[in-house]
């Protein structure tokens, strides 16, 4: 099956206005459309009833609906986590996540099927690359997410993008699918609660600073103090030095004011002794940081073992006592529906009956 070109979820507001307008119907109709695809999150034009037929039938002719299907749907067995294997055009799979715990309501998004960074823990990066997302793919996520929560009389309140690949390695896409998510008349999220995590692609940080962008959080994945030690874990970090990366971190938090999130996963015997809390201490000594400690969820591909509850306390303890850096531990909730980041696609492929 090919794609027709247009998408309707890849517009911002103005867009589908002119669109409507190129289609000679009268922008006017605008916020309804927008808001049956937002707010109502309908699946198909014909259920934008208070719309004209005849404005239905011109988006219908000209542009599609990019709904993405559930493949798989799976809940955790605490009942905290939902997850959504979705079917793309081409029949590729990506992954989109529904959290609640922690009293919030959070979608967790990917930007690419598969990621080209090849981090060697990640089940995303153990598949490699396929492509990167179309706006309308990335939107039609939140959109999904959203579609159950509205059953429920919820909204979404949180973005983060943290699922399969890497969200500055498809830098446009992912700026102008958060800027339709944060439209205040669609999804209308607040830009404070989307959250986007990078490997460390220096150039996007750098791009980050310098635009004028909304004020979204950055989290940025270190997982190693050192070169050497980075390098072995995150190949990206061959192409973006440590030095270079914190030297970029450094400008963004300079230029935007912002503090970034320092993400860890937390590999036992591997990244989370003392002496490794001390180092990343040192590191982000003089920076305004949080780190976000996530001990690793077993992938396939990686033989390490998760960092046990008492070490990763001894670590925060150190970056909080000696350094005054305030550190959480990721909950490992959904861990029996596989929700690390890309393991439900490749339980999939495998056949492995999730
Ligand atoms: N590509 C981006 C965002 C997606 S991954 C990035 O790397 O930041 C989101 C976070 O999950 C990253 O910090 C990543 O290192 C971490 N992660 C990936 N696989 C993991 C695993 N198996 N166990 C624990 N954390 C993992
Ligand atoms: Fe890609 Fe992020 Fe996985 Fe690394 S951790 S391979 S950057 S998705």
């Amino acid at each position: 099956m090919t794609a027709k070109p247009l998408n309707i979820y890849d517009l911002t507001r103005p867009e589908l206005s002119d669109l409507l307008v190129s289609l000679g119907v009268n922008p006017a109709h605008t916020g309804r459309v927008w808001r049956y695809l937002y707010w109502e999150c309908v699946q198909q034009f014909s259920a934008m009833e208070a719309v004209p037929a005849r404005v239905r039938a011109a988006l219908a002719s000209h542009a599609t609906l990019g709904v993405l299907p559930t493949t798989l749907e799976t809940d955790s067995s605490d009942g905290y986590t939902r997850k959504y294997l979705l079917g793309l055009h081409d029949d590729e799979r990506i992954e989109t996540v529904l959290m609640r715990f922690t009293g919030r309501v959070t979608a967790c998004i990917s930007s690419q099927v598969g990621c080209a960074m090849g981090c060697v823990f990640c089940a995303t990066g153990q598949m490699g690359y396929t492509r990167h997302l179309t706006v309308g793919e990335i939107v039609a996520q939140a959109v999904h997410v959203q579609r159950t929560l509205r059953a429920e009389n919820h909204r979404l309140r949180n973005i983060v993008l943290m699922g399969m690949g890497e969200p500055l390695h498809n830098f446009d896409a992912v700026m102008k699918a958060i800027d339709i998510c944060t439209d205040g008349t669609g999804l209308g999220l607040a830009a404070d609660r989307i959250t986007l995590s990078t490997v460390g692609v220096v150039p996007g940080i750098l791009r980050l600073a310098r635009e004028q962008r909304k004020a979204f959080h950055l989290a940025v994945s270190l997982h190693a103090a050192t070169q050497a030690e980075r390098a072995a874990i995150v190949p990206a970090a061959r192409k973006w030095p440590l030095d270079e990366l914190m030297a970029a971190c450094r400008t963004y938090s300079e230029t935007t004011g912002r503090r970034i999130f320092y993400e860890w996963t937390l590999i036992e015997g591997k990244n989370d002794s003392p002496e490794h809390a001390r180092a990343v201490g040192r590191l982000l000594d003089d920076l305004p940081a949080q780190v976000n400690l996530i001990p690793l969820n077993p992938t396939q591909g990686y033989d390490g073992t998760p960092t046990r509850s008492e070490a990763a306390r001894k670590f925060q303890d150190v970056l909080i006592h000696e350094f005054g850096i305030p550190s959480t531990v990721r909950q490992r909730r959904g861990i029996d529906i596989a929700a690390g980041c890309g393991q439900l696609a490749v339980a999939e492929k495998q056949g492995l009956g999730f």
